[in-house]
């Protein structure tokens, strides 16, 4: 049909440009999509209890320090959530430093134009990715909010297809291993965090109690190849379905020795912060873990997503230890994906947020415009 057809056709059916609903935003109303307005960036800190001590191959956590960001613009207001991340030289005090610095250009920017905006926060300062992504997933609700649709939709995803997601279990003694193997009775997938000299022994523990499918998370605790491969040929006899991070981050080409002479799907973590790491992955890896706090947000995320994707690889969506802000908002993107280890907030015993709920270990995205992310009622 030529443009000139087209438009007979519209006159014919007594339809003009002007009747044609653009999409489903058309309710929200123009002033929505206004630039006008005065912004307010604030932000605040957050003191998140762990249910146990968080142990990993490197360090142990009792209790971690988040930071909030609310974007205000035209009457809404966007949340945001930075997990600052030890191993990624990252603080409360230097993640305040990077929203600080951010602040001129997020209260002066158009939000419409989000990618540009998410671009140049991108551009302040080296990595502090944690601080980055508050920003984004704030403007990104912001964004939601003002469509009054759930971020999900905004993206075109189907809620039902979010993946079931795991429940992790830190390095502890072998009781206390069986007893938060048994706390996590509701949830059909388990992560094992390993990395440390026993090894063995947590696997023993875990399998004492449950024959779910496990996930073995090594945090780059096996230091050589060789290590790694004699930890993996056990841990593949013993229902471990993925192995995440079995080396440090910078050994690709060790990975790829590795990658040959194992069975069970290899994962990386650290090896991956944001898109521009994803392509040397191949041929190490075959599959990505991307986390909105070491993307930078849930912009670069959904990036990182189509580019693992089109390069083969599987993706697992992760987390660091979250509140329900930052859980949410990787869920949001979750039905794109493989894999989901979307358990940070179950891990903290005083969640300030409710947002995604978890049944049977499948997510289930809230309704709500934006993240859909409420304080929670105390
Ligand atoms: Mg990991």
């Amino acid at each position: 049909m030529t443009r000139k057809d087209f438009f007979r056709m519209m006159g014919l059916l007594g339809i003009s440009s002007a009747a044609v609903p653009v999409s489903g935003f058309a309710k929200t109303g123009s002033k929505n999509f206004s630039s006008k307005g005065k912004a307010r960036l604030v932000w605040e800190k957050k003191h998140l209890n762990l249910e146990h001590p968080w142990t990993l191959s490197r360090n142990t956590s009792l209790f971690k320090e988040n930071v909030f960001v609310h974007y205000e613009k035209n009457g809404i207001t966007g949340i945001g959530e930075a997990a600052p991340n030890v191993r990624y030289d990252e603080s409360w005090e230097s993640t305040f430093k990077v929203i600080e610095k951010a602040k001129p250009l997020m209260e002066t920017a158009n939000p419409w134009e989000y990618v540009d905006l998410g671009y140049s926060i991108m551009a302040i300062g080296h990595k502090q990715n944690a601080a980055k992504a508050a920003l984004d997933i704030a403007l990104m609700d912001w964004i939601g909010k003002s469509l009054n649709i759930p971020l999900y939709k905004f993206w075109g995803l189907d809620p039902s297809k979010t993946p079931l997601t795991d429940f992790s279990i830190g390095i502890a003694s072998p009781e206390m291993i069986e007893k938060k193997v048994r706390e996590a009775a509701p949830y059909p997938i388990l992560k094992i965090k390993v990395g440390k000299p026993n090894d063995e022994e947590i696997i023993k523990a875990v399998r004492s109690v449950t024959d779910k499918p496990l996930r073995v998370d090594a945090n780059e605790g096996w230091k050589t190849k060789e290590v790694a491969l004699k930890k993996i040929l056990w841990l593949e006899k013993q229902g471990v379905k993925v192995i995440e991070q079995p080396m440090p981050a910078g050994m690709i080409e060790e990975m790829k020795w590795l990658r040959k002479r194992v069975h069970v799907p290899l994962m990386a973590d650290e090896s991956v912060q944001t898109a521009s790491d994803i392509p040397g992955l191949v041929g190490a890896f075959d599959a990505v873990n991307i986390k909105l706090m070491k993307a930078g947000g849930m912009q670069e995320a959904l990036r990182m997503i189509w580019l693992a994707k089109s390069v083969g690889l599987k993706v697992m969506l992760g987390c660091m230890i979250e509140s329900s802000v930052g859980i949410t908002a990787a869920a949001q993107l979750s039905p794109l994906v493989d894999y989901a280890d979307l358990d940070g907030n179950l891990l903290i015993s005083n969640d300030p947020y409710v947002g995604v709920k978890v049944v049977n270990g499948k997510l289930i995205l809230p309704d709500g415009p934006g993240l859909g992310v409420k304080p929670r009622k105390i």
